[in-house]
């Protein structure tokens, strides 16, 4: 499959990597948009986040609390996480992740 992520995860092409496990890997922005912005990662494809299935909830917990360890690895406190689904919201990489942001003061609605 011609994914860029899972590429990626599988080491195929180079990133920054600040985490791993066996689900899941994490790795810095290429285009950052805060001072802290690391993609966390499935190693398993799934398209977009509305194609994942009750299959997948474990494995979505455990974005959420790999993204939990590498924020306070970067000594965040305050930080946001994203999940873009679909192009309309911005999503530009069909393989899920989550966006950690953070480093900066984050305002509300996003854009
Ligand atoms: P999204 O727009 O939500 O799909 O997020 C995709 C993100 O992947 C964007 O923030 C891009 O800057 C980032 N990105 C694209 N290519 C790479 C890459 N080779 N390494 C790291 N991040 C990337």
């Amino acid at each position: 499959m011609d994914c860029l992520f899972c590429k990626i995860a599988a080491g195929e092409i180079d990133s920054k990597r600040v985490y791993e496990d066996d689900r899941v890997v994490a790795f810095r922005d290429i285009n950052p948009a805060a001072p802290v912005h690391v993609l966390v990662v499935p190693r398993e494809h799934v398209s977009r986040i509305s194609e994942a299935g009750e299959e997948h909830a474990e494995l979505i917990g455990r974005l959420h609390l790999a993204a939990g360890k590498i924020a306070e690895a970067e000594g965040l406190k305050d930080y946001r996480l994203v999940i873009n689904c679909g192009e309309g919201a911005g999503q530009s990489v069909f393989h899920v992740h989550l966006h950690l942001l953070g480093g900066r003061p984050m305002s509300w609605p996003p854009g």
